[in-house]
């Protein structure tokens, strides 16, 4: 069994009376870990150590330096990939095929952030562009900010984990990480294989616990300069509240709409909206949740639809073949369970799944849903999918659009001047056509707007968010 504690200058602190909690299967129920919670004095230390560290070693620290240590990380990972991939199977109950794409992807993110480490530079200025600038030029040198809180999810433990530390790493910061208290093992596992590559000890420190008793101080602490967190919401916007004047990215949820259009490949449309509203049960941020169909083809995208998601694979997450294993905790499920149990006594009509055994709640789709309903106008989060039918584009934008989110969007056409019409008006931070809402690669600059989030990852991006740029203005004096 694993235990773990804090992950402090290179060590890991646990025993010695800390809180201790276990870390089950939200399957088998079977013990996978335990974690030491770490004190208000971790915390501290955690701090001071990012701070040293970054003062004495990462600021100065060549690019082509940092650039290697995540090369490596990335090789390790690859190399370990079947042990990640099992340990988040374990913790997060997340079917094995899903976790291997996790870690894969994970990789990838640390081979972006390797080649980025190397490109964040600046930009040369011309300062004769302003009357009187003649005689002078500008230089404009991105800089590390210094050290980072970042805050993550239960849903990827391991890739948004990454989406935080790779592009800290890659810009020369040093970070803090509170992982989620319900799956820290990979993130701890991760931290481990990165010091094994070569990273500074105190350039990434991680304290566990819970939230709501780490999260203020670490956030409100003068040594931290910006805030990095992927979560709910309801989190996030009192983390923005506490963090006041510094730098916060915000990684929030979204009720994901997709639209098929009667000229769309209804065969693919169906097929991948079944993996994007299903895959992880549900538990993504950008799951397909909403679909909205054209009537003319809404009967016959229905009933394809249904029959795709009754041969899903339901049950035990180790199974090669399970396709939807259980939601991360048991209320998790019953919050969802009762959502759905709402959404009918309101008129809604359940095609298949509604029911739940323990943590694992079945595939879900809905239809005779009104946009009041909470499956459809909050983050559902759980394998459930409404399907609304609509005539009109205008409508079907209006619809879209009628949400406190916008995170991303799927649109299914074959018709071109349709799909540009739509990524225009749909207010959302990305738009996939003849994709659905729930694809994501690791490079693009991915973001919400509207109550989904603020600022921006995808490696680049999020190295951007990591610096700050610093001017310097020469004057030439002959
Ligand atoms: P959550 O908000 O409950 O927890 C996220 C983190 O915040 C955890 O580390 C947790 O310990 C901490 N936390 C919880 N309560 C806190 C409190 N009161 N004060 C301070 N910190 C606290 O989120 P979750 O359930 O782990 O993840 C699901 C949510 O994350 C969904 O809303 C999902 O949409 C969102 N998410 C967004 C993205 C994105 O990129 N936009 C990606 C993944 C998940």
């Amino acid at each position: 069994m694993i235990h773990i504690g804090s992950f402090i200058n290179g060590k890991e602190l646990k025993g010695n009376g800390r809180v201790q909690q276990e870390i089950r299967n939200s399957y088998s129920g079977s013990l996978v870990g335990m974690v030491d919670f770490s004190t208000t004095e971790d915390l501290e230390m955690a701090i001071q150590g990012a701070y040293e560290t970054f003062e004495k070693v990462m600021k100065h620290m060549p690019a082509h330096k940092r650039s290697l240590i995540l090369r490596k990380t990335a090789d390790l990972l690859e190399e370990r990939c079947e042990e990640f991939a099992q340990l988040l199977c374990l913790e997060a109950g997340k079917p094995i095929c899903a976790a291997r794409g996790e870690v894969a992807r994970a990789v990838q993110v640390l081979r972006f952030a390797s080649e980025e480490a190397k490109r964040n530079d600046g930009e040369l200025m011309r300062m004769d562009a302003a009357v009187g600038g003649e005689g002078r030029i500008g230089l404009v040198q991105r800089l590390p900010i210094g050290v980072i809180a970042a805050i993550t999810p239960f849903n990827f433990p391991l890739n948004l984990v990454l989406h935080k530390l790779a592009p800290a790493i890659a810009a020369g910061c040093t970070v803090v990480l509170k992982p989620a208290e319900k799956t820290p093992l990979s993130a701890m596992k991760l931290v481990r294989l990165m010091m094994e590559a070569g990273l500074p000890d105190g350039a990434i420190n991680v304290v566990n616990g819970l939230g709501e008793k780490l999260v203020p101080p670490l956030v409100t602490h003068p040594t931290i300069k910006k805030v990095t967190f992927t979560g709910s919401g309801a989190v996030g916007y009192k983390i923005q509240k506490m963090a006041s004047y510094k730098k916060v990215t915000l990684e929030l949820g979204a009720n994901s709409p997709n639209v098929v259009f009667p000229d769309a490949h209804l065969e693919t449309a169906v097929m991948e909206l079944v993996k994007g509203g299903f895959t992880f049960a549900g538990q993504a941020c950008i799951s397909v949740q909403r679909i909205y169909v054209h009537r003319d083809v809404y009967a016959s995208f229905v009933d394809l639809f249904v029959s795709a998601v009754k041969k899903l694979n339901v049950g035990d997450p180790a199974l090669e073949t399970t396709d939807v294993g259980p939601m991360i905790t048991l209320e998790a499920a019953c919050r969802a369970e009762e959502w759905i149990q709402e959404a009918v006594s309101q008129g809604a009509r359940v095609l298949t799944g509604g029911h739940r055994q323990e943590a694992l709640l079945h595939p879900t789709v809905l239809t005779d849903v009104k946009p009041h309903m909470k499956v459809v106008s909050e983050e559902v989060f759980a394998p459930v999918v409404s399907i609304l039918p609509f005539e009109t584009e205008e409508e079907v934008v209006a619809a879209v659009n009628d949400s406190d989110y916008g995170l991303q969007a799927g649109v299914f056409t074959s018709d071109i001047n349709r799909a540009f019409r739509l990524f225009e008006a749909l207010e959302m931070g990305g738009v996939w056509v003849n994709d659905t809402s729930t694809v994501r690669y690791d490079h693009y600059p991915y973001g919400g707007v509207k109550q989904s989030g603020i600022g921006l990852e995808g490696v680049a991006y999020a190295i951007k968010e990591m610096t700050v740029p610093k001017f310097l203005g020469i004057r030439l004096i002959n």
